[in-house]
């Protein structure tokens, strides 16, 4: 049964924000995208921006060419300095909501850099995801670089324990690409994908090339490769049903990734 405008504003004006005739009223015609023909990458900073030189500078070469034939919104990782700043801050004993200030501010100083080096390609960093300019940088140049820190800041939901936020820069990146209707997700690391264990410390960890949320849950896999509160995002997502997690020091595998070919791990909604 269609609702009308008229029925959804006498449920919005009489009801609850919360009622469920109300919410399921308001969800009858399919979310706009947004921006439909754009990819979101988030860059890792621990897994890629932190190795500096190695890892960096072949990937801006990548991108600067893989632009050509994609629109690119790039978010940018924290990383080490992050770590740094909570283990700092922490020990301070200040809440979650000003750590979640803190790490921003790195995830911000890996945009202001990868902007730097993307610069003369005319690809310029936002201070703000949130739309204003973006549309324009993806309709002249196909790219822009953002901080993937979600702006939480100190309005931030605390996790159940501790004080380290639990909506970082996975999240963030898959929030814009999620909000904005975008065509994919690609997260590029420092690993082929998701492993069994993490493969950095068990050696006889093994490659999973697909795997659901549910079954990553079962696995014990949940917080692993992408930060745990991803997982939950994509399961309720309306339009990003999985995401692609890639190795970003093998050159080339961003490529492939955005042509649409199987590299790394997908990980799917269901
Ligand atoms: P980012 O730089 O984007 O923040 P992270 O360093 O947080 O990335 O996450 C990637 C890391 O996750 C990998 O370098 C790897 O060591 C670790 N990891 C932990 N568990 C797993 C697993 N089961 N499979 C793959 N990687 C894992
Ligand atoms: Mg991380």
């Amino acid at each position: 049964m269609a609702t009308t405008i008229s029925e959804l504003d006498a449920l919005l004006m009489q009801r609850s924000l919360t009622d469920p005739e109300l919410l399921a009223a308001t969800e009858q015609a399919d979310n706009v995208r947004i921006l439909p023909d754009a990819t979101v990458i988030k860059v890792g900073g621990q897994s890629m921006i932190d190795r500096g030189r190695s890892a960096v500078y072949p990937l801006v070469d990548e991108i600067v060419s893989v632009r050509k034939a994609h629109k690119l919104l790039i978010g940018t990782g924290a990383g080490t300095r992050a770590r740094h700043l909570y283990s700092i801050a922490a020990g301070l004993n200040l809440p979650a909501g000003v750590l979640s200030q803190l790490g921003a501010s790195v995830a911000d100083q890996n945009a202001a850099m990868l902007g730097q080096l993307l610069a003369k390609h005319g690809i310029s960093s936002v201070d703000s995801a949130g739309l204003s300019a973006v549309p324009l940088y993806l309709e002249e140049v196909n790219a822009v670089v953002f901080s993937g820190m979600p702006p939480y800041g100190l309005w931030v939901r605390p996790a159940a324990q501790g004080v380290i936020p639990p909506y970082r820069t996975d999240a963030g990146c898959f929030l814009v690409a999620e909000q904005f209707g975008c065509k994919a997700m690609i997260y590029v690391k420092d690993e082929n994908g998701l492993y069994t264990a993490n493969p950095k410390t068990a050696k006889d960890a093994t490659f999973i090339p697909r795997i659901s949320v549910d079954e990553m849950k079962a696995r014990g896999l949940q917080d692993s490769i992408l930060e745990f509160p991803v997982l939950d995002l994509l399961k309720a997502a309306r339009h990003i049903r999985e995401v692609q997690v890639v190795n970003g020091l093998v050159p080339g595998n961003l490529t492939r990734a955005l042509a649409g070919e199987h590299v790394g791990t997908i990980i799917t909604a269901s």
